[in-house]
């Protein structure tokens, strides 16, 4: 998650020792991806920040800590919620921190709009691409077979919790739309994440403003088809980390809804009908031709200027990336705010 602070901890021994009573949280033998949360009370820091104990005899009682982040730079009162997570490999522990992060960045005079697609990561306004990383690929082989030999086992049996945490460890596509698909993923949807979180930082460091289609994240976590499903889940932490840095940098990301992107001329306006294999845009109206993601790209960026502009009153704040951007009530509720964004 961007803006919050993931610190893995590491089971010291001291696990061993604690005991574990009723009434205190406790998770479920084979539940994974549970979570128990505390606020300003039920937990310590050790003095070195290395060590965070869970004072009330919470079942994995002592972690130490390890992580890329380093907890010296807050005070305590300013870690406003623990939060202790069990994946597959292990304990996790997120700080919730009261921190407003701002960087200065000089403008570079350039707006972009952004097209994503299975061809390529996504193509500018420019037509500049961007391709998959090469590693989409290879973890969809792995996950084939991972989930092949997931279903050759039987139900409850130990053999399928095997297989199952063994796909929720080695990695799969997209996040899991419910309970009895796949848990998990760690491995893979982490350095997705990565990959994301640098290719978005890379574009809002280059821009005044960058626009983007508004993808529907529901559609995208139902589809079975699984290179579209990893590539979608790579494009949600994509756009997750482009308003995140939008925010930080103060760029507005602006998000645009996806009608007739690919298929309206983004020099003359009209509409020119093509297939999904037709991969030139060529207009028989103007004769203006481009590749067919430059052209959709541009249309994006156009749409989203006339966004700026036929909003009443939100123009202004819009452009100074004061406040959430995406006029789409859907992606409003998962937007975190600018003061609730944390370190990141
Ligand atoms: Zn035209």
């Amino acid at each position: 998650m961007p803006g919050k602070k993931a610190v893995r901890p590491r089971d010291d021994g001291s696990r061993k020792g604690t005991r574990t009573k009723r009434g205190y949280p406790k998770f479920k033998k084979y539940q994974v991806r549970a979570s128990v949360e505390y606020k300003t009370s039920g937990w310590k820091l050790s003095e070195d920040r290395r060590y965070l104990t869970l004072t009330d005899k919470f079942e994995v009682g002592t972690f130490k800590l390890w992580g890329s982040r380093n907890l010296h730079y807050y005070q305590l009162k300013q870690i406003k919620r623990v939060r202790i997570i069990r994946r597959h490999d292990g304990y996790y522990a997120q700080f919730l921190i009261d921190h407003i992060r701002e960087e200065k960045k000089e403008l570079t005079g350039k707006q972009t709009g952004l097209d994503v697609g299975l061809n390529h990561f996504y193509t500018d306004s420019e037509g500049n691409q961007v391709d998959n990383p090469r590693f989409f690929r290879k973890d969809e082989r792995q996950i084939k077979k991972l989930q092949k030999r997931l279903s050759g086992t039987k139900k409850g049996s130990k053999n399928r919790i095997k297989a199952r945490n063994r796909l929720g460890r080695e990695g799969a596509g997209a996040e899991p739309a419910s309970a009895h698909r796949a848990p998990s993923h760690l491995k893979v949807s982490r350095r997705r994440n990565d990959w994301a979180c640098k290719e978005a930082q890379h574009v809002i460091e280059s821009n005044d403003l960058v626009a983007i289609e508004n993808l529907k994240v529901r559609n995208m976590v139902k589809n079975h088809h699984l290179a579209k499903s990893i590539n979608d889940a790579a494009w949600y932490k994509f756009r997750e980390w482009l308003e995140y840095f939008g925010s930080i940098y103060g760029i507005p990301v602006i998000a645009v809804e996806p009608f007739n992107t690919s298929q309206n001329c983004s020099n003359c306006g009209k509409k020119v009908s093509k297939t999904l294999s037709t991969r030139t845009h060529k207009c028989p109206h103007c004769g203006y031709e481009a590749d067919r993601d430059e052209n959709a790209a541009i249309n994006i960026l156009q749409s989203a200027l006339k966004q700026l502009s036929t909003t009443p009153g939100r123009g202004e704040s819009n452009i100074s990336g004061e406040t959430g951007l995406c006029l789409d009530g859907e992606t409003q509720t998962d937007k975190p705010t600018r003061r609730k964004r944390k370190s990141g």
